[in-house]
């Protein structure tokens, strides 16, 4: 998401937000943009793609809610964030965003590994 009040003349990194945890995009946090300006950072993105893919917590969306990344209808288990209960994304997105990431050279993040499952 952009931040309020955002100066469109002269955006900056700072300017954009995760919308699952409202940090700003910055050199080490990455950020991987859905639709309609959606943002997913690297930190919430382990998570969510530890607990969904991983772990297999998701729970579908209930009937007024969708992914705020692709803003679809899916059966997809949906990951929430843990601190603003209104981010909700779908497993496919957040795959999709993981590989993002998990391409981009200029980005030191690795999909959390099976391995590490406690
Ligand atoms: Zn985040
Ligand atoms: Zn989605």
């Amino acid at each position: 998401m952009q931040r309020d009040g955002i100066d469109h003349e002269n955006a900056q990194m700072s300017d954009i937000q995760c919308d699952f945890c409202h940090k700003p995009w910055t050199m080490e946090r990455a950020m991987v943009e859905g639709h309609r300006g959606a943002c997913v950072c690297s930190d919430c993105l382990t998570v969510a793609y530890a607990e969904l893919v991983l772990h297999k917590v998701g729970s579908p969306a209930s009937p007024e809610e969708i992914c705020i990344m692709c803003r679809e209808e899916r059966d997809d288990p949906h990951w929430r964030s843990h601190m603003f209960d209104e981010a909700l994304a779908c497993r496919r997105c957040i795959k999709q965003a993981a590989g993002v990431l998990h391409k981009d050279r200029d980005v030191a993040w690795a999909k959390p590994a099976a391995s590490t499952e406690k």
